[in-house]
């Protein structure tokens, strides 16, 4: 049997922007492809998930190509340039596609410590450290349990609302305004959401806050 290689758009070391680990060094591994759109603009329209603004098409970005497993979390701490422990946060696309017991495995075994960002259409392999469940509309959870669950608010599309997620198997739950043209008024309609069901709590993309990535 030929070897597993996995499709990789980009890598690249930053803080994370989101959610409970906002602030911390990782390097973001970036799956190719996603189950809810195809990336296409001319799809857009009839895909699962319209409101994607991230490029997670083929393997042409930073450090992008097909990699094994040992080669991928070779790789990965290269780009690593912190002295502590190594975080790598899978995310994609939906990286669930793809990310493997085996990969899960290697990166243990290397002493990485394992995030991922999905939208929860998949089950995890075990061994993940951190699961953030991003859901999204027209699509059907399968995962059980999360450590975060993190929904964009107010949503652009009718079918999610954070009511139905509060009793989800998850150790924290975070609201993020909707990025776009009315941004101003998504951050305070979150606030106002968040301040009436503490539950919740206001998460802001500090990569598009400050300017970085
Ligand atoms: S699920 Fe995530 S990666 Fe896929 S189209 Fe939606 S926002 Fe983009």
């Amino acid at each position: 049997m030929p070897t597993k290689r996995y499709a990789i758009k980009e890598m690249f070391y930053t803080l994370q922007g989101e959610g409970f680990h906002a602030g911390k060094a990782a390097v973001f591994c970036r799956f190719s492809g996603c189950n809810l759109w195809s990336g296409k603009e001319s799809a857009r329209s009839t895909a699962a998930c319209r409101f994607c603004d991230t490029d997670f098409v083929g393997v042409d970005g930073t450090f992008g190509g097909r990699y094994t497993a040992t080669e991928l979390v070779a790789q990965l701490l290269r780009v690593w340039k912190g002295n502590d422990t190594p975080m790598v946060v899978f995310t994609g696309g939906e990286p669930l596609l793809q990310l493997d017991t085996a990969l899960v495995e290697q990166c243990k075994s290397n002493g990485i410590y394992v995030a991922v960002e999905t939208n929860g259409t998949k089950p995890a392999p075990k061994g993940v450290d951190w699961i953030c469940l991003s859901p999204k509309p027209r699509s059907t959870i399968v995962l059980t349990q999360a450590s975060e669950l993190k929904l964009v608010y107010p949503q652009p599309e009718p079918d999610l609302h954070p009511d139905q997620f509060a009793d989800f198997d998850a150790q924290y739950w975070y609201l993020q305004p909707l990025f776009n043209e009315h941004i101003q008024e998504n951050r305070d309609k979150t606030v106002a959401y968040c301040l009436k069901h503490p539950q919740w709590r206001l998460s802001l993309q500090m990569q598009k806050v400050l300017g970085v990535r």
